[in-house]
């Protein structure tokens, strides 16, 4: 990628914080499990958009802060800034403003208005404080092991969950939220998976959009996020975490459908090519 525009100023960086005064380090073995009860008990709250959830492969033990955390940092934080520009003057071309979400980097654990935070829940969006949350060494780690390398493909990540944030923005999730209530697990499973798939189009939008007016692409990048996509199916994620595929449970959406969705995006440039409610399953 070619990232020369500024950083956007909504990242905050939690990195070495302590919750609670005491520090809690989460890794693997004991001290994860131990978080994990603890968040399962203090509830995280189900509106919460988690990318890998429980089926994404286990990530080995945190590792110490490295010098390249700044260079991850500088990229997050360009890429969320090229994002801000994109949906800036596609509200304002739709005649409404849009207000920046805030991404939050931390180590470990951190405290979400969605409940307690670790590492291991994937990058996530929160509706109700309206933040991305990411974990830089964990989802590094995340995209060795998925084999989603590459410098757009971490970009897609981000644009992702800056789409949740654009859904959350034109109502989409408080849509999606009320006719979920009532149903049962496959339907609204089912109802979840379009709320994703319109998120991988949405990032999509945005990789077009940045491509027209900044040149951000180069050699490679659009087979890199089209990987991205592919290794964060559902599919793919739970073959590689439990050995066997659910598509019952499927709360992402099968390898296919993610790249078909991106891609649609990517093509189109328009966010109403993003109606993922509308179409076939
Ligand atoms: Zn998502």
């Amino acid at each position: 990628m070619r990232l020369d525009g500024p950083e956007s100023s909504n990242v905050e960086d939690r990195r070495g914080q302590r919750i609670g005064g005491r520090g809690i380090a989460v890794g693997g073995g004991i001290g994860g499990v131990v978080i994990l009860l603890i968040a399962l008990f203090l509830g995280v709250d189900p509106g919460v958009l988690m990318e890998g959830g429980d089926s994404a492969p286990a990530p080995a033990a945190q590792r110490q802060a490295s010098p390249q955390d700044d260079a991850a940092r500088h990229f997050v934080a360009q890429v969320l800034g090229e994002t801000e520009q994109v949906w800036g003057a596609e509200f304002a071309r739709a005649g409404t403003r849009y207000e920046d979400p805030s991404l939050v980097i931390f180590s470990g654990a951190t405290q979400s208005g969605c409940g307690f935070a670790q590492a291991q829940m994937g990058p996530f969006y929160c509706p109700r404080d309206r933040r991305i949350y990411i974990d830089l060494d964990f989802m590094a780690d995340l995209q060795r092991r998925l084999g989603a390398g590459g410098d757009f493909a971490a970009a897609y990540i981000v644009a992702h969950e800056v789409g949740h944030h654009v859904q959350n923005l034109v109502g989409v999730l408080d849509r999606v939220d009320q006719a979920r209530r009532g149903e049962g697990e496959r339907a609204a499973n089912a109802l979840q998976v379009r709320v994703e798939l319109q998120a991988d189009c949405l990032a999509g939008v945005w990789a077009r959009r940045a491509q027209e007016t900044r040149n951000i692409l180069e050699k490679g990048d659009i087979e890199e996020g089209l990987n991205a996509a592919a290794a964060v199916g559902d599919d793919r994620m739970q073959r590689a975490g439990q050995g066997r595929v659910a598509p019952e449970t499927f709360t992402h959406g099968s390898s296919a459908q993610r790249v078909q969705w991106f891609r649609r995006g990517l093509e189109a440039g328009r966010m109403d090519a993003c109606n993922t409610f509308a179409a076939a399953p």
